[in-house]
């Protein structure tokens, strides 16, 4: 049977030590199965075993194998799509309930951490980067609806100030947010494992689900096993394959890659970032960088539509991290990687319920780490009836991508294109 390990990454060189994770083996029986272990999985196991369901967790490969335990590891409020968006789309009231849940995510990993001691190395602050006027002036009306959803842990930036918290000539100003932050993402799902695990959850790893037997009483067939479960959580986001046909029609997995710098040493790592802020620009196809424990930068960017693997990470990535810190042409790659994050058209995420049983959370599109652990709340809230929440959620519309399955990838990077040139112009 096949083993897949962790994706070399500076992630998995620094992981703490995790217990190993038999593969199902039996037919076993229990309240919830859970299909997949990245923020979303983990996050709807925690909720539900603090609720007194019993879980099992069935994981294709590794605990975060996905974008959990490879991301840029910035914890970003709000959603893909901003409050002001989905006001538009879906009117006021069901707005006020999603607006109301935009900074809950962050709050979830603080309280996880904080709980179960688990060592992430958990910052505060994050920056939100103008390079152009324009952006300048929408960061200034998100401000303003931020504030007006309860959030104020807010602050504008001016050229000056922002030079303050990035050593980076690009910027005309920016928005600090003291709820923002960022963790070593690996470590924090590996913690979130563990403690699903000291509250009698089960996780098996490298056993991928390979069919739902759909029903009154479902079923969930690995290579060499099965759960029987009441309940059915999908959270296996972009690596999900076509598991569920009804999901893979309306969402596109993109990747998306990340390098990390040699350690830079203290000095000039507290030239780059005095405050240890993590940082993401406003352009569509945007940059985001931060400083990892041992004084690393972590830099990622771009967009892979279709998740094809580049053949060289850091030939691309470089580039967009010099042109950041020019200061850094010397400095060695010692890691660079790629995964994959989930699309949708409305970059919405796509939450919702397939027959009686079986519930779902994908596509958060990117911006994913606050909005998964408010996920597994939300779900795991719907799964003991109270579903308002959730129906806020699942009345988003979800659209498919023109195109289908054979032109969805072409179509999406057009458009990307045309966003990326009105970056470039500043438009
Ligand atoms: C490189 C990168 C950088 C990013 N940076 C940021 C960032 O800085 N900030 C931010 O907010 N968001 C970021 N994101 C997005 C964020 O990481 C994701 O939105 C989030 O981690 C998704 O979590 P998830 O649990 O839904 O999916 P995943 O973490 O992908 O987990 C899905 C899991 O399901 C498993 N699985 C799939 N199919 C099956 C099956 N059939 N049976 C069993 N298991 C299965 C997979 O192996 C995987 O472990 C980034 C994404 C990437 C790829």
């Amino acid at each position: 049977m096949a083993n897949t390990p962790y994706p070399e990454s500076y992630y998995a060189a620094s992981a703490n030590a995790a217990p190993p994770r038999p593969a199902l083996q039996d037919d076993v029986e229990t309240d919830v199965c859970v299909i997949g272990a990245g923020y979303t999985g983990l996050s709807s196991a925690l909720f539900l075993l603090e609720n007194g369901f019993r879980v099992a967790v069935l994981e294709a490969a590794k605990v975060g194998f996905g974008a959990s335990g490879r991301n840029g590891g910035q914890i970003v409020n709000s959603y893909s799509r901003d409050i002001d968006v989905i006001e538009r789309s879906v009117g006021p009231k069901q707005a006020q309930l999603l607006g109301q849940m935009a900074f809950e995510g962050g709050r979830i990993i603080r309280e996880r951490v904080a709980k179960y001691n688990i060592q992430c190395d958990l910052k505060d602050g994050g920056v939100f980067a103008a390079i152009t006027a324009k952006q300048m002036g929408h960061l200034e009306s998100q401000k303003r609806l931020w504030e007006r959803f309860g959030h104020t842990q807010l602050e504008l930036l001016d050229q000056r100030r922002i030079r303050e918290v990035v050593a980076c000539d690009q910027y005309v100003g920016g928005m600090l947010d003291m709820s923002g932050g960022h963790i070593h993402p690996l470590n924090l799902v590996l913690g979130e494992a563990a403690a699903v695990e000291s509250l009698g959850g089960t996780i098996y790893e490298q056993s991928p689900a390979v069919r739902i037997e759909r029903g009154a009483n479902p079923v969930v067939h690995t290579p060499q096993g099965k759960v029987r479960a009441k309940f059915i959580i999908v959270a296996g986001n972009a690596y999900i394959g076509n598991l569920v046909p009804e999901l893979a029609a309306k969402s596109m997995p993109c990747g998306t890659q990340v390098i990390a710098t040699e350690p830079l040493g203290d000095e000039l790592a507290k030239r780059l970032l005095p405050q240890d802020y993590c940082v993401e620009d406003c352009n569509y196809l945007l940059d985001y960088y931060r400083l990892s424990a041992d004084k690393r930068l972590i830099f990622g960017g771009g967009v892979v539509y279709g998740a094809r693997d580049p053949a060289n990470i850091e030939a691309i990535i470089r580039p967009k991290m010099l042109k950041a810190f020019p200061q850094l042409k010397d400095v060695k790659i010692d890691y660079a990687w790629t995964g994959n994050f989930l699309l949708t058209l409305s970059r919405l995420p796509q939450v919702g319920r397939l027959g009686d049983n079986i519930y779902y959370s994908q596509g958060c599109s990117g911006h994913g780490v606050t909005y998964t652990h408010l996920a597994g709340k939300v779900l795991a809230e719907a799964l003991r009836g109270q579903a308002e929440r959730f129906d806020a959620f699942a009345d988003l519309p979800h659209y498919p991508f023109p195109g289908g399955q054979l032109l969805r990838t072409p179509f999406a990077a057009l458009g990307a294109w045309y966003y990326g040139l009105r970056d470039k112009f500043g438009y």
